[in-house]
């Protein structure tokens, strides 16, 4: 039987009641005010437990610093407040299962909805662990607020035992991470560190260091407009030319449900416009720089079939980067991965890799040069689409066992060997990714 430490299970409980749900049609930064009530709150809880250097920056991001006494490169741990926009997050009321009896999971505010281990094989797993649900009307939230508490626990630690060795730590505390805005130009150089780690995965055991890289792609499509009376010869309807569009790229191949482990896709998510006009938009996903052009030319070679089609058409097809696999940078040194292992090992917990269908703000800050893989937490089922036979949301279980608190280990054995990167190699770049993270089913990379 597997219990939570106390102290995280109660920070992850009230964090997981506060609604700070981020909103990707908001311009803001945050994107929502909301999301204040917890950058305000663990700026306070960081001072009230000792922490050096806490601020709140213009950004919206919450740093401090735990001083080391020991030498060795600055560690960063990183955690983002917000919160899926796909669900409801007001009024969430997280609730404990004591010693998970194996059977299946009823909600008390959903009557009829339940969540069985016949459909989680992971969850099927930790019969007798402690659990934390939703409450069955809301999502819970423990991405990533499991995140943040395993940071604000490990932190109330080593700062209540000053002894403990450790290099200097800096904590990131990110909003708008849902909605691929989490990283600010500034944090790089802000969280000051040689490397770091985003506390946003899901099976107990995972270090991730491969993510997706991410472009998107919008298609505009001008018809020729004209009153439908009067329309013979000389109409063009855009929504026909955009139907066709996507009638012509691949559908049982090289879509996101058709896809898993290290296939890439091309993912047509919004069609909106007029018979005058209609915008087409896409992203594009594949986890090597050589398969993700070929996407992107793939869909500029239908767009141009399609355009060749009808020349009174104008058909423009513009695509933009998002984010990049962060193992191209992480494998050429892979000390915060190789450390993060062995920490993992020194709790008695197989290591595994797998890499993200989706990106994290670590894909980022990797790419603007601090490296920074992907840790556990024990999350799972997070913002799973409503699609079960009763169509209601599915109330993300957390099943983090007591292997998944943070031992404050992590930075004991730091490679002094190890460099900071420059930062700031690589341009950041406007556009943030729309990051989702897939099961974790995907077979290990090389
Ligand atoms: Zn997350």
């Amino acid at each position: 039987m597997t219990t939570f430490c106390p102290e995280l299970e109660a920070r992850l409980c009230r964090y997981a009641a506060i609604d700070s749900q981020s909103d990707e049609s908001s311009p803001a930064q945050p994107s929502t005010p909301i999301q204040f009530d917890m950058l305000r709150l663990m700026e306070a809880e960081l001072r009230e437990i000792g922490a050096k250097d806490v601020r709140l920056t213009e950004y919206g991001t919450v740093l401090a610093t735990i001083p080391g006494n020991r030498p060795g490169p600055t560690i960063g741990f990183l955690a983002h407040v917000d919160t899926a926009p796909q669900f409801n997050a007001t009024g969430v009321k997280p609730r404990v299962i004591r010693g998970w009896n194996g059977g299946d999971i009823t909600f008390p505010d959903a009557p009829g909805l339940t969540l069985s281990p016949r459909d989680f094989p992971y969850l099927a797993e930790k019969q007798g662990h402690d659990l934390i649900t939703a409450s069955g009307t809301t999502l819970l939230g423990a991405d990533d607020k499991a995140g943040i508490a395993i940071i604000m626990t490990a932190a109330r630690h080593l700062l209540a035992n000053p002894d403990l060795p450790r290099p200097e730590i800096r904590i990131a505390f990110t909003p708008d991470e849902e909605i691929g805005r989490g990283v600010d130009p500034r944090l790089p150089a802000d969280m000051a560190c040689a490397f770091a780690y985003t506390f946003d995965g899901g099976a107990v055991g995972e270090v991730e260091y491969e993510s997706f890289s991410a472009d998107a792609a919008t298609v505009t499509v001008t018809g020729v407009s004209i009153h439908p009376g009067w329309a013979k010869g000389k109409m063009v309807n855009a929504l026909h030319l955009a139907a066709k569009i996507i009638d012509t790229l691949p559908q049982a191949t090289l879509t996101p449900e058709t896809t898993d482990g290290r296939e890439g896709f091309i993912h047509v998510y919004d069609l909106q416009g007029s018979s005058a006009e209609a915008v087409l938009r896409f992203i594009l996903r594949d986890f090597e720089r050589d398969g993700l052009a070929a996407k992107g030319a793939l869909l500029q070679q239908v767009c141009a079939a399609i355009a060749a089609t009808e020349p009174r058409a104008q058909i423009t097809c513009t695509i933009r980067p998002q984010y990049r696999n962060m193992r191209y940078w992480l494998e050429n040194d892979m000390t915060p991965v190789d450390l993060a292992r062995r920490a993992a090992r020194r709790q008695g917990l197989e290591p595994v890799s797998v890499p993200i269908r989706g990106g994290t703000d670590g894909s980022r800050l990797t790419e603007m040069g601090l490296p920074c893989p992907n840790l556990f937490t024990g999350m799972q089922n997070v913002a799973k689409t409503p699609g079960r036979a009763d169509e209601r949301p599915l109330p993300p279980p957390l099943a983090l066992s007591r292997a998944g608190l943070l031992r404050p280990r992590l930075g004991r054995r730091a490679a002094p060997r190890y460099r900071r990167r420059p930062v700031g190699r690589n341009r950041p770049r406007p556009d943030g990714h729309s990051a989702r993270r897939g099961p974790a089913t995907a077979p290990q990379p090389p």
